[in-house]
């Protein structure tokens, strides 16, 4: 079975979905141990983001764009059918670097890395914030990213007009099958407007949506979303997964450094 064929993304962004349109939460982690702590509001700085302009937006944060780290990318963790020896032990490697760093950085997502790295699962550093004046939560240690984002759109992006209407962010359970684990379980993975921006190498009802069975020439002109987005969300450690097989348009995950995102980071 192929990693497209293992991906099932499609149904639990649906269920998901539903549950944010009808304003509910997301379910409690059901294998979840460690202690979760209460999310707490919006700080200050989130909480006035609203579609329009804001008066917050005048104290704009001050950003230090950087890369996606390229040994986080999927890409270079999936199975490869006929790979030599060695290449399956770079693989293997991959994975734990991979997932290791993960688990230091933002919590160890059951039966992935280990307890030593981190005691806490993911959703016990969860945050309750907001996007272009929609609610997401996320892991806190990406939301003055999610803010550095918004700036830069409604700085660089007024030529294409874009105005997102359901986001998704944290998930308690993991989409991808064996080896794999989602970046939304760690909290640092958003996805916007999945019914408007999709995921035509997904399975399920993906290979009938119309947007994936006309030809094009860039996963670019099958999402409503423009251009500009992926690029200054690139530009902000997100790595857009519209560039991998899985030409997933509306998922973009942060691979940046997370002690990276601010020139001024808060003093303790
Ligand atoms: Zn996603």
């Amino acid at each position: 079975m192929s990693s497209r064929r293992r991906y099932t993304l499609c149904a639990a962004l649906l269920a998901l979905g539903c549950r944010e349109a009808a304003g509910q939460q997301p379910p409690p982690a059901e294998s979840a141990p460690e202690p979760t702590r209460q999310l707490r509001p919006p700080s200050a700085s989130t909480a006035a983001l609203s579609p329009s302009p804001s008066p917050t937006l005048t104290a704009e944060p001050r950003c230090r764009e950087q890369p996606a780290q390229d040994f986080l990318l999927r890409r270079h963790q999936l199975a490869k059918i006929g790979a030599s020896a060695d290449e399956q032990r770079r693989i293997e490697a991959a994975r734990k670097r991979s997932v290791d760093y993960r688990t230091r950085h933002y919590g160890r997502f059951p039966g992935f890395g280990s307890r030593r790295d981190n005691p806490h699962a993911p959703q016990f550093y969860a945050k309750r914030t907001k996007f272009m004046g929609l609610p997401v939560v996320l892991h806190e240690k990406i939301v003055p990213v999610l803010a550095c984002v918004e700036a830069a759109l409604r700085r660089d992006c007024t030529a294409q007009p874009y105005r997102p209407r359901h986001l998704s962010g944290l998930r308690f359970e993991n989409t991808f099958k064996d080896y794999e684990v989602s970046n939304h379980v760690y909290g640092i993975a958003l996805d916007i407007d999945s019914d408007l921006n999709p995921c035509c190498g997904c399975v399920g009802k993906w290979s009938q949506v119309a947007a994936c069975r006309r030809p094009v020439s860039s996963p670019f002109e099958r999402m409503a979303m423009p251009r500009c987005w992926v690029e200054v969300f690139e530009r902000h450690g997100f790595y857009w997964l519209g560039h991998d097989e899985l030409q997933d348009t509306m998922h973009f995950e942060f691979l940046g450094d997370p002690e990276r995102i601010l020139l001024d980071p808060p003093t303790p």
